[in-house]
């Protein structure tokens, strides 16, 4: 296939909408509010659906129906309702461990017609395309870490604490691999976080809910083929090992409702892979910047190019020779330094050898996947967005009733030539 065919055929993937259109986008007093004035195919959500149980849905949100898989050209954030056979992938993180405000580091967000979400990576500064999307963070509570570099974990306690303080009143659930040694595994990591941030943690407690300041992990052994690690409410997510760098990477699969979504992590191409990863509907693999652009990035040379570019990652053409093999519904590559020529190079080489449906992700791609379709499309979100709403749930959850205060010493330097406004009473008192 010529490059423009298969061209073509990637520009068939992500437009799936017939016609164009036009979104008023508003911003007045700090809140965006997005017009549908001309969307006849977006129809209000039933009753039920949109409020739900008192939980299910955080104030103000009126999300509509996806009607005959017409979506609208861009996502804009909790203005779909996703299908009840659907899945919803978004990359939160795309990049390398130098984020650039392009591309923060590996995160993709996954969410499921049964309500279900689940986060696989949390890498350095993916927290603020999370918090684009004023989620749900009640609903947020699992993390699945493919393996513990920065550009994987580096936004673990933001994770923790940012949602804990934006709706998350259930403890956070880690699910992550074994090392070597207990100190290279994910409880490790996990303890060592804990203690580095006891400040942090101390100091909120009492004023967020009890529940929310826990941590609870799930290490597994890296070194298992394929083998279930959560499952729950009809959702299946299963590991096998990776190879990259040191012992403890490890590649997911989350099976549910006859979909399934394949999370890389950070791999050279393996037989493991090959054979767990069939039948993925949306297969996702590194696809590394090739040598040569590397070198140039980095101002490496050649052979430290080619060493990390073809012997701990991916580079494009290996990549593509893992998809042209898989051949899954939709390929998706990741983990590239985002800019145009960059881009250009990663794309030159991986269709030389696949010519299958692709998505090179950038971060805020969005995908949507049901059983006859998927569509690829990129987010809006405001850059100055408000925090999201919380739940009832969150705002009845237990805290202690204790107040932290520095010390009297402490105290007792406060600047006499400042009073501040007397304290309102607490609401309902
Ligand atoms: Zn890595
Ligand atoms: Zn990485």
């Amino acid at each position: 296939m010529t490059s423009a065919k298969a061209l073509l055929k990637i520009a068939a993937i992500s437009v799936g909408l017939v016609g164009v259109l036009v979104l008023g986008v508003h911003l007045g007093g700090g809140r965006v509010q997005v017009d549908w004035p001309s969307l006849a195919f977006l129809q209000p959500a039933s009753a039920a659906e949109a409020s739900g149980a008192p939980d299910a849905m955080p104030l103000g949100r009126t999300p509509a129906a996806i009607v005959n898989g017409k979506y609208p050209a861009s996502y804009f954030p909790n203005t779909e309702l996703l299908g009840d056979d659907e899945m919803r992938i978004t990359a939160l993180g795309t990049g390398m461990p130098n984020l650039t405000r392009a591309a923060a580091s590996i995160s993709y967000l996954v969410e499921l017609g049964n309500g279900d979400k689940f986060i696989f990576d949390i890498g350095s500064g993916s927290m603020s395309n999370l918090f684009s999307l004023r989620p749900d963070f009640s609903k947020l509570d699992k993390l699945f870490v493919s393996h513990l570099h920065v550009d994987h974990v580096g936004d673990f306690m933001g994770l923790h604490v940012g949602s804990w303080l934006s709706g998350r009143y259930e403890p956070i659930h880690v699910y992550g691999p074994t090392g070597s040694s207990p100190e290279l595994g994910t409880q490790a990591f996990v303890d060592g976080m804990k203690a580095a941030y006891q400040w942090d943690i101390h100091s909120r407690t009492g004023a967020l809910p009890d529940a929310g300041g826990q941590i609870e992990v799930h290490e597994f052994d890296f070194s298992q083929e394929n083998e279930i690690v959560y499952q729950k409410n009809g959702v299946t997510i299963r590991s096998w090992p990776a190879i990259h760098i040191l012992d403890g990477s490890v590649t997911y699969s989350l099976e549910w409702n006859g979909l399934k979504y394949v999370f890389g992590g950070d791999t050279y191409p393996n037989k493991w892979y090959m054979k767990y990863a069939k039948g993925a509907d949306v297969a996702s693999h590194e696809c590394f910047l090739p040598p040569k652009a590397l070198a140039k990035y980095f101002g490496w040379d050649m052979t430290q190019a080619t060493f990390v570019s073809t012997r701990i990652h991916t580079e494009p053409q290996a990549f593509a020779k893992v998809m042209a093999t898989l051949e899954p519904r939709l390929a998706v590559g990741y983990h590239t330094v985002q800019s145009p020529e960059n881009n250009a190079a990663i794309m030159d080489e991986v269709l030389k050898i696949y010519d299958g449906p692709l998505a090179i992700a950038r971060d805020l791609m969005v995908i949507n996947v049901t059983k006859d379709n998927i569509e690829v499309r990129m987010a809006v979100v405001y850059d100055y967005v408000l925090p999201p709403d919380v739940t009832p749930g969150y705002i009845k959850a237990p805290r202690i009733a204790a107040r932290n205060t520095p010390s009297k010493e402490t105290m007792a330097g406060k600047w006499d030539g400042y009073t501040p406004p007397p304290m309102p009473k607490p609401p309902g008192k």
